[in-house]
């Protein structure tokens, strides 16, 4: 199955994925992280998109569309794909269309992970990542162990992201209602739209994601 997990920043959608990951066995694809690893590999494109990405602005379609096409080429995803931050603008939703059509794979829903403004920012604002596994952790609702190890695999070294501040992120939030939002119509004209409350302990919002999908 292919799915996209559709909602802003801090929504839950890479928390959801990775459980996803482990237990249907998709493949979580990222453009964020993506993105994040070529600017800390220090490619020409990642020195591109440092900035941009620290204002909350989008990068280039073009940009991502091709970081996602080189995915799809690489034959991985047997049992699927689940796009995440990925499409972020109508461009790539239709050219998400079209990459999945040419490998013959379609898509089976669009979660919409539903979370309002001020718990959004709480939750950007107190995140954290294992920088061995990527398990993503938060001050408050999901602390990193008393023992300072990931649950996952044991590393030491946790990462905070440089736009996860309140101003990079009310930037972002704009962005989202005004180049990400109208997907959400995009989706429900194709009947492809599951629309969920993100609000709520994780495992709950889990079970809703896994009602949402067909
Ligand atoms: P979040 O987890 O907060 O939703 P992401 O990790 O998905 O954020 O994205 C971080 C940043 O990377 C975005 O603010 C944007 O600058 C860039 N980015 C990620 N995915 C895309 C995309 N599909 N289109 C354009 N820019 C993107
Ligand atoms: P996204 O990928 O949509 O930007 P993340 O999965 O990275 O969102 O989650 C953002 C932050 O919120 C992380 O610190 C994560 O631990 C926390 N978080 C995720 N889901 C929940 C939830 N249901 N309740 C409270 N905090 C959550
Ligand atoms: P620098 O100041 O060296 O450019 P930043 O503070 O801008 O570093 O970037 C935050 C760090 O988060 C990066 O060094 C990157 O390695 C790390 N990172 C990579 N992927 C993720 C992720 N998915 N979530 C959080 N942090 C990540």
């Amino acid at each position: 199955m292919n799915i996209i997990l559709l909602g802003p920043p801090g929504a839950g959608k890479g928390t959801q994925a990775r459980t996803l990951v482990e237990e249907r066995g998709l493949v979580q694809l990222s453009t964020g992280d993506m993105l994040r690893a070529a600017k800390s590999s220090g490619t020409e494109m990642g020195n591109l998109v440092a900035d941009v990405m620290a204002r909350g602005d989008l990068v280039t379609d073009e940009i991502v569309i091709g970081l996602i096409e080189e995915r799809l080429n690489s034959d991985e995803g047997g049992n699927g794909f689940i796009f995440d931050g990925f499409p972020r603008t109508l461009a790539q939703a239709d050219a998400l269309g079209e990459l999945l059509a040419k490998h013959g794979k379609t898509l089976d829903d669009v979660v919409e992970m539903r979370v309002n403004d001020d718990a959004l920012v709480a939750r950007v604002t107190g995140r954290s990542t294992c920088a061995d596994c990527g398990e993503v952790y938060h001050d408050e609702t999901r602390p990193v162990p008393a023992d300072g190890k990931c649950i996952k695999c044991g590393g030491t070294t946790f990462t905070r992201r440089a736009d996860d501040n309140e101003e990079s992120m009310r930037n972002r939030l704009l962005t989202y209602y005004r180049e990400t939002s109208p997907l959400i119509g995009y989706y429900y004209a194709n009947e492809k739209l599951r629309s969920i409350d993100g609000l709520g302990p994780i495992d709950e919002v889990k079970a809703r994601v896994d009602g949402a999908l067909s």
